[in-house]
């Protein structure tokens, strides 16, 4: 079992730092990790992670079973060659990107069966496979398939996903091989309290490395996903960690941090860089709005990154508008940087003990913007 060590507590809330060891380097909890789906972090050379405080990047087995497939991963040593990373990977199972598939696959006690869009096959994910593939992959935390449904679905719905979710677990943990590899259980169990209470319960039994909280960001209100994830991390073993998947804003890092979460992934930072749209000190700013045609001033004045050192806001707008390539990659840049940032302040807050002012702090001045405001 991969050791993790809470190294400080916050005296006015759940939140917590702390440590945990792979075989690629530690990880600094808590942690944002880089969404590099298909072992490429959009935009993003190894050496720029390296500078902008990257720790963890998070592939996805969905997506690298398909292309390169395993085969690749297996002749040419595993995902840090073949990228150039040398630092932590984990890898999601690919539950989630099967959820995302409705008309093109179908799921069994088995597994899932899909049709692959890099080929026209028939494939099938389940749990055994999952693992198969993870380990050819060669990721120093590995995720457990989970059937993952709408959480505006019905109870039933929920429960039934709920149970196979646990049975394919244990079949992921008997399938697991290497134990150089760490092995992530997912509490499932929608938006219903007493259901997230059975999966929690059940999966705690058993010797998993760490627990995700899953099943969010699927149609949920933002009220329900706090609720669920303090209610998830609270049921969750003090010593290991609690990684909350594919959620979200600085404001929703800040919250399930006060809740107790270690560590999160989430799209947005790399997706939205797309947009022309940056997360700041002082919310969002939306490069492409033609306020910025004449604006010297950099993007943000409180950030230390690459991209704000060298470049005004009106050259970034400019780059927006003609389409260049660089635009999207600076922009990428300084969302990283600022999640990266956002993170090494709430450590620092939570070893002086002054996590909980300090996110109150935050949220006050980043908050509205995430509320359907205009950037
Ligand atoms: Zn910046």
């Amino acid at each position: 079992m991969f050791p993790f060590v809470v190294l400080a507590h916050d005296p006015a809330s759940r939140a917590r730092r702390g440590a945990l060891t792979t075989p690629h380097g530690p990880i600094e909890t808590p942690v944002f990790m880089d969404v590099g789906t298909r072992a490429s972090v959009t935009n993003c050379a190894p050496a720029d992670l390296a500078t902008i405080g990257t720790q963890v990047v998070l592939g996805n087995t969905y997506h690298l079973m398909l292309r390169p497939g395993p085969e690749v991963f297996r002749k040419l040593g595993g995902i840090h060659t073949f990228m150039g990373w040398p630092g932590p990977v984990l890898t999601d199972s690919g539950g989630f990107q099967i959820f995302s598939l409705p008309e093109h696959r179908t799921v069994t006690e088995e597994g899932a069966r899909f049709k692959g869009y890099t080929d026209q096959q028939m494939h099938l994910l389940s749990p055994e496979r999952s693992i198969e593939v993870q380990t050819a992959i060669g990721s120093d935390i590995m995720m457990v398939l989970d059937e993952c449904v709408d959480s505006t679905s019905d109870e039933p719905t929920m429960h039934a996903a709920m149970d196979r979710t646990h049975r394919w677990a244990l079949r992921s943990l008997a399938a697991r091989k290497n134990t150089q590899q760490a092995l992530f259980a997912i509490v499932q169990g929608g938006v219903v309290p007493s259901l997230r209470q059975q999966s929690a319960a059940f999966l705690t039994e058993h010797p998993f490395d760490g627990f995700a909280i899953g099943g969010l960001a699927v149609g949920d209100t933002r009220k329900e996903r706090e609720d669920v994830t303090a209610l998830s991390a609270e049921l969750l073993p003090a010593g290991r960690p609690r990684y909350l998947m594919g959620v979200g804003t600085p404001p929703d890092l800040l919250r399930a941090i006060l809740a107790g979460v270690d560590m999160f992934d989430c799209i947005l930072p790399t997706s939205l860089a797309w947009q022309g749209i940056a997360f700041t000190s002082t919310g969002r700013v939306r490069l492409t709005r033609s306020a910025n045609v004449l604006r010297e001033d950099t993007l943000d004045a409180a950030c230390a990154c690459s991209t704000c050192v060298t470049f005004s806001r009106a050259y970034l707008h400019h780059l927006f508008k003609c389409r260049e390539p660089l635009g999207p990659r600076l922009v990428t840049l300084h969302n990283l940087h600022y999640y990266h940032e956002l993170m090494a302040h709430s450590r620092r807050a939570i070893e002086a003990g002054a996590f909980a002012a300090f996110a109150k702090e935050q949220l006050s001045r980043i908050d509205r913007h995430e509320h359907g405001l205009p950037c």
